[in-house]
């Protein structure tokens, strides 16, 4: 069939312009031409239905809305990234980095593209799934928007793997900023503020033909995902390039801090000179073993440094402090500025972080203070402009009384925060609490939000968590802006919650020094709330990262009347407050006192399992090798000196399999 064949050559044609156009930033064609051949594919196709292709250069145009985009849990992470300011950060990096691989380390350099992270998903070279980051472990379903980006491809080309998932940036370059801000300022609309946000902003929209009409651009930086076949992160840059994406070229190997800092100063300077923003550079170890012997902490890799370019400083003015009131009792002093622009946006408040801060820096009222914005969104006030100041200026007073509830505030000795201690009766401390259990982290009621609560408690409706399960239908609807279907919603995700496991609940009762991490040993430690609340404080301290602090909060909790009078209706009402039988039942004492360095890479289970595994039998995973080891768990590639090392102070190697039969022997003995 003749306008088959002809669909098919325009497609390929067309594709192949854009690759030169958005990716090489080298047009084969004019835009008139490429826009009469496209109209003419349109027409093709719509005359044959029968030969609808998903990646055809004609779905770029968008044309999809999606009125709620769909949340999807990530097939792997995406994790943040650790920060650094100086070299000095940097050699403390190196020298931890060379405590747990053996020889030397290459880093690869890149820039930091400052934009909305992004993770397409692609299956036999077809571009299948787009995901926002979201909070790192699950993002939301954007794939009719950035499929409108011309610089994602949505077919690849080459050599490339059955099924991967590639990391990125979507940017807006400065060009397309200033034009877009010229046809709003046109209209008379206000302009957008700074390319990031009208990036990430516009990954959000709901009609992709909207998205269409941005000029962003994808920027890819890292392949995800097993058999790869890449084994340098430099080789990940380049591969992704001969697939299709859009891999800027500006990224260098060092093999050394040092060259790694010309790497940084050069483009400390010269960022300006390039087409879409930059905060900083990022190192990564370069080796993909080496990545994978290095693993994760709970936040970052540990095989990647961002190194920050410095930050802008602006002055302006102290106008007033105010004081708010966290859901522990913190007070945090708020400064108010006179309105002014740094980095983009405009900054009206920075925080002070506490009484010392402000004694140190000596900060009053109506001073010049010099304000920064770092990695954090809260800009800070990093000094006074003194030669400004006025003669009848006073020193700041610190309050005496909460704001919120008069009560007289506490300082306890080596603590650098102010605290109201009227936590049953201080209402940001009561809508808090109650906050923070329903957060996502939390219980995650569906169908309650942290406004919902305040209003909630305010009606007088609920004053602790507990109550929320006794609230009726009929109680809600009376709320201002409650229809009855949201109250119905209400009542049934506080009904769901009662599904949610036991460390969330945990993390969910707002114990002072507990959070998600703490909650999970806790959790696993004493698998039920009841043995958590009788814990004596040398108890608790015996549990492998829990220091005296977080013990004594512990056991103050439970102290508390009122505390255990809600746990004991949150226990009635059927909440998860202890492990349930199917974590329990994998749950042994096998590997108890026994410590476990894990290196190399593994076949039939992953290195995350193998850690888990130990884990939950009572085992310990440590990083590096001493007389203490227990065992070396030993997979294929692992370094030389790791083997050396593990022979000379007698700590015995063992292969994945070994260490699965152990888990099937009834109890192993321990060494030490
Ligand atoms: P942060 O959000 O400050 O923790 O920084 C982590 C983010 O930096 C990641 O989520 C990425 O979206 C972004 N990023 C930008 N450029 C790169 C790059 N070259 N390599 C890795 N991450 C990058
Ligand atoms: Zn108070």
């Amino acid at each position: 069939m003749k306008e088959k064949e002809q669909i098919l050559k325009l497609r390929e044609e067309l594709s192949q312009h854009n690759h030169s156009y958005y990716v090489l930033d080298k047009p084969t064609i004019t835009d008139f031409e490429f826009d009469v051949k496209l109209k003419q594919l349109q027409d093709l196709e719509a005359n044959h239905p029968q030969l609808f292709d998903s990646t055809s250069p004609t779905q770029r145009v968008g044309g999809e809305v999606t009125k709620n985009f769909q949340t999807i849990k990530h097939a792997q992470r995406m994790y943040s990234l650790d920060n650094s300011y100086s070299k000095e950060d940097l050699m403390d990096w190196e020298a931890r980095l060379h405590k747990m691989v053996d020889g030397p380390i290459e880093f690869t350099c890149e820039l930091k593209y400052d934009g909305a992270s992004i993770s397409l998903t692609y299956e036999n070279g077809v571009l299948v799934q787009a995901l926002t980051r979201g909070d790192g472990t699950q993002g939301d379903n954007v794939t009719a928007n950035i499929k409108t980006i011309k610089s994602v491809p949505l077919k690849l080309e080459g050599n490339y793997p059955s099924k991967f998932e590639i990391r990125g940036e979507i940017v807006l370059p400065f060009a397309g900023f200033k034009a877009l801000n010229q046809e709003k300022i046109a209209a008379g609309e206000e302009p957008y503020k700074n390319p990031r946000n009208t990036a990430s902003g516009s990954l959000k929209l709901q009609h992709s033909t909207e998205v269409a009409r941005r000029p962003l651009e994808c920027l890819l930086y890292s392949v995800v995902g097993e058999n790869t076949g890449i084994k340098t992160q430099f080789d990940n840059l380049e591969k992704a390039r001969s697939w299709g994406f859009k891999v800027p070229s500006v990224a260098k190997i060092s093999d050394s801090i040092e060259s790694v800092l010309e790497f940084v100063n050069y483009w400390d300077l010269h960022r300006h000179e390039l087409p879409y923003e930059t905060d900083g550079v990022v190192v990564k170890v370069n080796n993909l073993f080496h990545q994978a012997e290095l693993g994760f902490t709970a936040k970052a890799p540990r095989w990647a440094m961002a190194y920050k370019f410095k930050a802008e400083q602006v002055s302006t003015r102290l106008e007033y402090i105010s004081y708010q009131v966290g859901r522990t009792g913190a007070i945090t002093p708020v400064a108010n500025l006179t309105p002014v622009e740094l980095a983009g946006t405009i900054v009206k408040r920075a925080s002070l972080h506490n009484a010392d801060q402000i004694k140190k820096l000596d900060i009053r009222i109506g001073d010049w203070v010099y304000v920064e914005k770092g990695g954090e969104i809260i800009p800070k006030i990093i000094g006074v402009d003194i030669d400004h100041r006025t003669q009848d200026s006073e020193k700041s007073i610190y309050i005496i009384n909460c704001p919120e509830c008069e009560s007289l505030l506490v300082r306890k000795d080596g603590e650098a925060q102010h605290y109201c201690p009227n936590d049953m009766g201080c209402p940001p401390q009561i809508i808090g609490r109650i906050q923070h259990y329903i957060s996502r982290k939390a219980l995650d009621i569906e169908g309650l939000g942290g406004e919902t609560v305040a209003l909630l408690v305010n009606a007088g409706l609920i004053r602790n968590y507990a109550d929320l399960y006794e609230l009726t239908a009929d109680q809600i609807i009376h709320l201002d802006r409650m229809a009855s279907k949201s109250a119905d919603n209400l009542v049934n995700g506080v009904q769901a919650s009662k599904e949610v496991s036991f460390e969330r609940v945990l993390f969910g009762l707002g114990i002072r020094y507990v959070g998600e991490t703490v909650a999970k040993k806790l959790a696993k430690h004493y698998k039920s709330i009841q043995a958590l609340s009788e814990a004596t404080l040398e108890d608790l301290e015996t549990v492998d990262e829990i220091g005296t602090k977080i013990a004594e909060s512990v056991v103050v909790f439970f102290k508390n009347e009122t505390n255990i009078r809600i746990v004991s209706r949150l226990i009635l009402y059927g909440v998860q407050l202890k492990l349930s039988d199917e974590v329990l039942f994998n749950q042994t004492v096998k590997l108890q006192g026994l410590r476990f360095v894990v290196s190399g890479v593994f076949d039939s289970v992953s290195r995350n399992e193998l850690k888990e595994l130990i884990d939950s039998n009572g085992g310990k995973v440590v990083s590096s090798i001493s007389a203490k080891t227990s065992f070396l768990l030993a997979g294929s590639n692992m370094g030389p000196s790791k083997r050396s090392k593990a022979n000379s102070l007698k700590v015995p190697i063992i292969s994945e399999q070994e260490f699965l039969e152990m888990l099937h022997t009834p109890i192993y003995s321990t060494k030490n």
